[in-house]
């Protein structure tokens, strides 16, 4: 799948007023800085796609753009604001929660909600209780470890084993994962493609009267 064009909608502060769960829709979610507009903004094949998400007002909103891909279909991209902030209040680390709670729980259009991890680092225990958060709600979601570029092959290699291991000890079954890079435009065509795939099996459910 290609990316034909990208362009923003509209920020939310709360599930209820986004826009109608009409089409397919995937969210971005990870911790500050671990490269969520990088990320973005290559899906989109825009340089700076994401750059309204950080613009003052909208960092703590639902960020909601609508992509249209070659094989003519339309569907959201979302993102969503990060987690782990050293500096928030605990109020604003509750609104967050409610916020995120409220969106991930309830969006019915969710198809897949896509966390982002920093391949440069050791499993964290933030986003480890974030995943199996996910898994209880049941929250159908892939794993993406960013900026592999940072580090050798060898050393993500690790970094990716050693999270996928502190994951199987409460999961069976491994949830899909890629490993990216902005720099490199790595992991790029595998996502794009992971996405027209759910959007097919959408589109064909919908023809068929399903949804
Ligand atoms: P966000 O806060 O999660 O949206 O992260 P950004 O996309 O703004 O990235 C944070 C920093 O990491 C910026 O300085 C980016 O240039 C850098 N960065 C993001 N992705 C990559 C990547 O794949 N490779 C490298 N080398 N740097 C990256």
């Amino acid at each position: 799948m290609e990316i034909i064009d990208a362009s923003y909608l509209i920020s939310s502060p709360s599930v209820d007023m986004c826009p109608e769960p009409n089409q397919p829709e995937y969210a971005f979610i990870g911790r500050s800085n671990v490269g969520k507009s990088s990320l973005i903004n290559m899906i989109c094949n825009k340089k700076e796609v994401a750059k309204v998400s950080s613009s003052p007002g909208k960092t703590q909103m639902i960020n909601h753009f609508v992509i249209k891909s070659n094989d003519k279909k339309e569907w959201y991209l979302v993102d969503l604001p990060g987690y782990g902030f050293a500096k928030v209040s605990q109020q604003q680390r509750k609104q967050w929660q409610k916020m995120i709670e409220g969106y991930i729980r309830t969006r019915t259009n969710l198809m897949n909600l896509f966390v982002l991890i920093d391949s440069r680092v050791a499993p964290q225990g933030l986003d480890l209780k974030f995943i199996d958060q996910l898994g209880e709600w049941q929250i159908p979601f892939a794993m993406v470890f960013t900026k592999a570029d940072k580090i050798t092959q060898k050393e993500v290699a690790k970094n990716v084993k050693n999270f996928i291991d502190a994951l199987s000890e409460s999961w069976e079954e491994i949830p899909p994962y890629f490993v990216t890079s902005a720099v490199k435009h790595l992991g790029c065509k595998q996502i794009r493609n992971f996405i027209g795939t759910i959007n097919e099996e959408f589109y064909h459910k919908k023809e068929q009267g399903l949804i």
